[in-house]
């Protein structure tokens, strides 16, 4: 045998380490998991994004007869990997829908010869038949399923395909599992282990904490200053990652930062391939360079030491703001996650849901996942606290986030939710038009727009009954409203408000609301956008 790493006799897990991977020690429970895989048995590994979780298979795969099977869902990331894997020595490659038939035929009969030491598949592959014969025709060392939460119904990033790895287990019951995940609620715990029947699996549950990383969610104003004066005030010359929903937003950002003396460049699907692996080249070569992107960045890529990661409008779920701040600070040095956040994004999310196609159970799910953002958005405890918690984690109040370093003051909000829910029963009745937010709040003040001429809103007995909150203080009670369900956003496409069964209880002043008092120094909100 010619291959350097091929050569060696029965290694050790700690001996690949070392000579392979060039790494001195194991990192926290790895050396564990490596071990039960590789004498066999299952594993059910959830560890944050960086944690290292990829030893976790390699190193068994490389250290057990046969190739190591790794199902992974991202395409590109894949091939990232493969690449790494193959500068390391390691035999490494996969088969997905990119391949030409040429390129599949020759990973098969290298895999078939038992040349290989990884190999990649996509999930949807390794649900048919084709591809388990192929597995059959040579030696399996494991299997390992990665992004393994994809497997749960009840996740946001759910796949279909994932469902099928069950059989694996059937089809080979002496070939040892591990399922690995950043995602790490009991719920998708639970789900993986049913799913896959990983019933015999040894569980390693990492600590989800992040403490080098700095929480910091803000009222939001005008948005793209308020991140400036972060990035000036903060990060100057720093690295980061700075998440919008759409590519039009992730253009104007990345504009308005580049105007304004920042390394920034925009990245999202719509871009070209090639335009967006420079971009990502950039980012992971050069220091100080902001990248604004849709989700669709960071997935994989693995920069140590990227300062900040900023948020200009709300993440869809907890998950989802945990995995994308958690791109922040993988060196250990501290780090920090800000996030603007209004009522604009309240509306437009509950918007997006009502009008999101699927079932009504698909929709409640959606909601779930928002409202436990929201619950982050809005606590007036610890910023950790909540995180951890939503992943089942308890701890004490951290010290470095913005509630426990600046405490917010609760404030008994009853009076005022009264005042506007009763606004919006007396819209009701004129439901067919479209009256926001902002009409509300002109109503409740007491000012004379067009408008409240055209509609006689001025003759409403709410009228200007709240001139005691200014415009900004009346958006944080409509928002905090709508993030404790007393209030909804009708399915009508413009974001109109409407009461909710709960809303009884606080028109009766059977029940009370507390509401976060907001920081003064937040800008105006400006009304155009709805923020
Ligand atoms: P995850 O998949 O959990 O997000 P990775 O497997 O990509 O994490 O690992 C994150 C980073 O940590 C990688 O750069 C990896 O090479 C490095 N790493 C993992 N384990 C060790 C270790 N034992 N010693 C040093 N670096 C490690
Ligand atoms: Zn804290």
């Amino acid at each position: 045998m010619t291959d350097a790493i091929d050569t060696a006799h029965p290694r050790t897990a700690l001996d690949v380490l070392q000579h392979v991977f060039g790494y001195d020690s194991f990192r926290g429970f790895q050396a564990d998991v490596i071990d039960q895989v590789i004498a066999g048995g299952d594993a059910v590994v959830l560890m944050p994004t960086g944690g290292g979780k990829s030893l976790c298979y390699q190193i068994p795969s490389l250290v057990r007869e046969g190739t190591g099977i790794v199902v992974s869902p991202l395409i590109a990331l894949m091939h990232d990997q493969v690449s790494a894997m193959r500068e390391l020595g390691v035999r490494a490659a996969y088969l997905n829908s990119t391949q030409d038939p040429v390129e599949r035929s020759e990973v098969e009969s290298a895999y078939r010869r038992g040349e290989l030491d990884l190999l990649y598949v996509a999930p949807e592959r390794l649900s048919s038949e084709s591809t388990k014969r192929l597995l059959e025709s040579g030696r399996i060392a494991l299997f390992a399923i990665d992004e393994a939460h994809c497997v749960s119904q009840w996740g946001h990033d759910f796949r279909p395909d994932y469902l099928a790895l069950a059989e694996l287990a059937e089809r080979w019951p002496d070939v040892p599992r591990i399922a690995l995940t950043a995602t790490a609620t009991e719920a998708t715990h639970k789900e993986i282990t049913e799913r896959l029947t990983l019933h015999e699996a040894k569980h390693f549950v990492a600590s989800f904490d992040r403490p080098n990383i700095r929480y910091r969610i803000d009222p939001k104003g005008e948005v793209r200053k308020q991140l400036l004066s972060f990035i000036r005030n903060e990060q100057a010359g720093n690295s980061g990652i700075v998440y919008a929903l759409s590519r039009n937003t992730v253009e104007k950002t990345a504009e308005f930062l580049v105007q304004n003396g920042v390394d920034a460049m925009p990245y999202h699907a719509g871009l070209d391939a090639r335009l967006r692996a420079q971009t990502q080249a950039r980012f992971l070569r050069d220091d100080g360079v902001v990248i604004v992107a849709t989700i669709a960045f960071g997935m994989g890529i693995d920069k140590p030491d990227v300062r900040f990661v900023a948020h200009v409008d709300l993440p869809k779920s907890v998950e989802g703001y945990y995995q994308e701040t958690g791109r922040a600070g993988r060196d250990g040095a501290p780090s920090t996650a800000w996030m603007a956040y209004g009522l604009g994004d309240v509306v437009q999310q509950r918007r997006m849901i009502e009008e999101s196609p699927g079932d009504l159970a698909h929709r409640r799910r959606l909601s779930s996942h928002l409202d436990a953002m929201l619950a982050l958005c809005e606590t007036v405890h610890c910023r950790r606290v909540n995180l951890l918690g939503y992943f089942g984690q308890q701890s004490g109040p951290c010290g470095n986030c913005d509630t426990c370093l600046e405490p917010p003051e609760s404030w008994d909000g009853t009076v005022p939710a009264q005042k506007l829910l009763s606004t919006v029963v007396r819209l009701d009745r004129e439901r067919r038009q479209r009256f926001g937010a902002g009409h509300l709040i002109d109503i409740l003040r007491g000012k004379r727009t067009d408008r409240v001429a055209q509609w006689g809103h001025d003759q409403l007995s709410t009228w200007g009954i709240g001139d005691d909150l200014t415009e900004q203080q009346w958006r944080g009670v409509i928002r905090q409203l709508l993030a404790q369900g007393f209030l909804a956003v009708n399915d009508d496409g413009y974001g109109t408000l409407a009461i909710t069964p709960e809303s009884a209880a606080v028109l009766r002043g059977d029940q009370t609301v507390q509401m976060r008092r907001e920081p003064e120094r937040a800008p105006r909100a400006a009304r155009s956008t709805g923020n």
